[in-house]
């Protein structure tokens, strides 16, 4: 499927023909920091399906829970969050808002809700779990 985003200032633009993986929300405190304040919501991709057709990214270098590397990109001008690029997962968590249409990227699963305050409803008919989904930590090969 062609789907297309960017950034809030249109200084970054891309597109992706494939399908998504999953989608998802994250509510481990990085994520709240990058989304400001809520979880960060996913969709992901397989690596190397991103097409960037407008603008470079910057990238910093942050790591995971793990300990792994993660790359998180965002528009130099706007400070969009766009995706982050996990050092040793195949796939790459697109932020749901970078996507022009979000209208069918609910999330399917909360993961980190441990994290999350309790304030942040999160709805019961979708799995959550309290640290990382086990489908993700060990994907399919
Ligand atoms: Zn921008």
């Amino acid at each position: 499927m062609h789907r297309e985003g960017g950034c809030a200032c249109g200084a970054i633009r891309f597109t992706i023909d494939a399908p998504l993986l999953g989608t998802g929300a994250c509510h481990c405190r990085n994520c709240q920091k990058f989304a400001g304040g809520g979880p960060n919501y996913v969709a992901l991709v397989p690596k190397g399906v991103i097409t960037i057709t407008r603008g470079t990214p910057h990238e910093f270098h942050d790591r995971g829970d793990s300990g792994d590397k993660v790359i998180r990109a965002f528009c130099p001008d706007c400070g969009t969050p766009l995706w982050s690029v996990p050092e040793h997962k195949p796939f790459i968590p697109v932020k749901v808002g970078a996507f022009d249409d979000t209208a069918d990227l609910a999330p399917q699963m909360h993961i980190y809700t441990a994290s999350a305050p309790a304030w942040h409803a999160i709805p019961d008919n979708v799995p959550t779990f309290a640290q990382m989904a086990p489908a993700i930590l060990a994907p399919p090969e």
